[in-house]
């Protein structure tokens, strides 16, 4: 296999990183840049300039509004949306309501709902976590009782990333407690987040940052034209929707931006009477940090041009070797410019600490540039990138299944 991009290829890569250079807004990189998560209308914005141009929906088919492009050149895109670093299409919208609907949905569905999901017009979000449902997601108990042309849900979600920005929720609910296996009586509702009887309850993570919610249903009423699938039928979405499009899984463009990011630091900063670049730890960690980048980019070029898939039409198990891995260098990444900003990578976190109730917050100016202050809050938040997505301790398993045949 060839695994060097074709001059059609690196061309497309210049196309992409010339448009986002040219319309990406400088503020929102600034602010990506030293650390900041988007805000929801950094996301929305960039999200529709996308879409202008045709590359929101950029997996999608081009009978849906999709660009036609090949697994490839998504990846190209993918890596330099995240190079820039711009904010990253909403997930929920794009790799799982949207597809979800162009496989399963009915023609009502596609038209009200999926030219609003490219644009973000509706922001989604993913109901499938319970308290006693995680990585064995079957045990759901959330339910939904049929009473003529609704269904009546009462239950809990947990860990609904961005449920307080949503307009709509994508939930498995239990429909036939009674059925011989527990994967038999789950079905697919949309839901609309202004429904009488949905409760939104933040929890606060451990970087300090309003990103996870409790989500409750209390006699929620829901159209059964809201159904996705046949009932009784939502395993076969909700997998559907969990083994699509794992391109992006690895998020390597986001790990190469924070190792450039900590270089880049690394000149200005002076660390023992010298820059911190001149350090032999320092550089050894990032020369050891940028070979295993490569190395992984390498690992999904191949899984990439082969489809993502394996014959058969199941994801290819070696994407969970891009998960894992991809999770760590992220980790490993954003850890580099924590340590480079050394003891000025405290007060943000200290105030963070302080909004949750703890110490009053401190009166002194931050001592250090802002970049440093945030440094510790990506850190601390992709402490959950190897559980989201499929924990990495399932990944392994399903990799010593399906590739180890144990
Ligand atoms: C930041 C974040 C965002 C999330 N966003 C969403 C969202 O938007 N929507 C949503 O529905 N869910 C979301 N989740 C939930 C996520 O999908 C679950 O946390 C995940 O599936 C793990 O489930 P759990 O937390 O119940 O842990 P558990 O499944 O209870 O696992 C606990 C530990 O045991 C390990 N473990 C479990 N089973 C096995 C096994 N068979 N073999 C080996 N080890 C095992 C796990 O790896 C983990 O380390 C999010 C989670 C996080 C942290």
């Amino acid at each position: 296999m060839d695994l060097r991009f074709t001059d059609a290829e690196a061309a497309f890569r210049e196309e992409v990183r010339a448009f986002i250079r040219d319309r990406l807004p400088a503020d929102t990189r600034e602010r990506l840049r030293l650390g900041h998560a988007p805000r929801k209308e950094d996301t929305v914005a960039w999200q529709r300039i996308l879409n202008a141009k045709g590359w929101a929906a950029y997996s999608w088919p081009k009978e849906h509004g999709g660009p036609g492009w090949s697994a490839v050149q998504r990846m190209i895109f993918l890596e330099e949306n995240l190079l820039a670093p711009a904010p990253e299409l909403l997930s929920f919208n794009i790799t799982m309501i949207g597809p979800v609907l162009i496989q399963f949905g009915t023609p009502a569905q596609k038209a009200r709902f999926l030219a609003r999901a490219a644009n973000l017009d509706d922001w989604w979000c993913q109901g499938f976590s319970e308290p006693g449902a995680g990585s064995d997601l079957a045990s759901l108990k959330t339910s939904a009782k049929r009473e003529g042309d609704e269904y009546v849900v009462n239950g809990q979600k947990i860990w609904t990333s961005t449920a307080h920005n949503a307009d709509w929720i994508f939930a498995l609910v239990r429909t036939n407690p009674q059925a011989a296996k527990r994967q038999e009586g789950i079905s697919f509702l949309l839901i609309d987040m202004k429904t009488p009887g949905i409760t939104v309850r933040p929890i606060i993570s451990i970087d300090g940052s309003h990103h996870l919610n409790e989500v409750f249903f209390d006699d929620v009423r829901v159209p059964v034209e809201q159904r996705v699938g046949e009932e009784n039928r939502g395993w076969d979405v909700a997998k559907f929707l969990l083994g699509n499009e794992r391109t992006g899984i690895a998020r390597l463009g986001k790990s190469r931006e924070r190792v450039d990011f900590a270089k880049q630091i690394a000149r200005e900063t002076r660390a023992g009477g010298r820059a911190l670049i001149e350090d032999e730890g320092f550089r050894q960690r990032v020369a050891r940090l940028e070979t295993e980048i490569k190395a992984l980019e390498l690992t999904q070029l191949r899984v990439v041009s082969a489809g993502g898939k394996r014959a058969d039409g199941k994801p290819d198990p070696f994407s969970s070797i891009l998960k894992i891995k991809g999770t760590e260098l992220q980790q490993a990444a954003t850890e580099l410019v924590m340590d480079a900003a050394g003891p000025l990578a405290m007060p943000a976190w200290a105030r963070e600490l302080a909004a949750l109730g703890g110490e009053p917050p401190p009166n002194e100016p931050v001592p250090g540039p802002d970049w440093a202050a945030r440094a510790a809050v990506p850190y601390l938040f992709l402490r959950a990138a190897s559980i989201y997505g499929g924990s990495n301790e399932i990944q392994k398993n399903i990799l010593t299944k399906a590739v180890l045949g144990l």
